[in-house]
């Protein structure tokens, strides 16, 4: 095939990186740990509660409504109060310790190293591009084994723009020194990864792997399986 593409630019969190996964499980050591048992029904409830206020929180995140420090405190504190417990040194230690546990972990998603490692034979230049936060996205990468394929990790906090924001995609193309049709934005946030690439003039990989139906328009390219990215690349 063509290489029409010289750069990707990859979400890391849920694309490469299983976050799901890596994020329950250190959920589940934290419970273990705290003994947070004597206080919700299982772990369920715990991770529930946590997921739900969890993913509110990052949305108003995104829209600049809430600071980091307070999704961090917060996400734990609402599922401690909703069991009566209102303990702010604990909820600090919990926040601490959560970022700190789950960037050791690492779960990858499924063919995300086979990959990487075809995409690196076939001379692509490979790049993070990522809302997650500084202090773990650098030891998530190194952890994981993932950071030998990438040239340059641009994060949003960095910038000072999160994906969906232009912003962000510009300042990726001036970084690389690269015109807009040789790069290629690889994510699972149609929002975030999809839209803000498109809305920049970037070619859009949509990694799908839930097959979710809702979408505004049809990206370049659709895959549910990060494997079938050899047929496209
Ligand atoms: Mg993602």
């Amino acid at each position: 095939m063509a290489a029409k593409y010289k750069h990707i630019l990859f979400d890391l969190d849920n694309t490469l990186w299983d976050f799901e996964t890596n994020s329950e499980k250190t959920l589940r050591e934290m419970f273990v740990k705290y003994e947070l048992d004597k206080a919700f029904d299982s772990f369920v409830h715990f991770h529930n509660l946590y997921v739900f206020r969890n993913t509110q929180l990052w949305y108003s995140y995104h829209n600049k409504q809430i600071n980091k420090k307070f999704l961090n405190f917060e996400r734990f504190n609402y599922p401690l109060q909703q069991v009566g417990i209102d303990n702010p040194e604990l909820v600090k230690t919990l926040s601490f310790d959560y970022l700190q546990v789950c960037a050791m972990q690492k779960a990858l998603m499924p063919h995300a190293n086979e990959i990487l490692e075809y995409l690196k034979e076939n001379r692509y230049h490979m790049h993070i591009l990522s809302n997650g936060f500084e202090e773990v996205q650098y030891l998530k990468l190194k952890n994981s084994g993932l950071d030998k394929y990438f040239e340059h990790i641009i994060l949003s906090e960095k910038v000072g723009a999160l994906k969906p924001d232009r912003r962000i995609f510009d300042y990726a193309i001036t970084s690389l020194n690269a015109r807009k049709k040789e790069v290629i934005m690889i994510g699972d946030n149609f929002e975030a990864d999809i839209e803000g690439a498109k809305n920049a003039g970037i070619d859009q990989l949509y990694y799908n792997p839930k097959e979710q139906p809702a979408i505004s328009f049809n990206p370049t390219h659709m895959v549910s399986s990060l494997s079938e990215i050899k047929s496209i690349l």
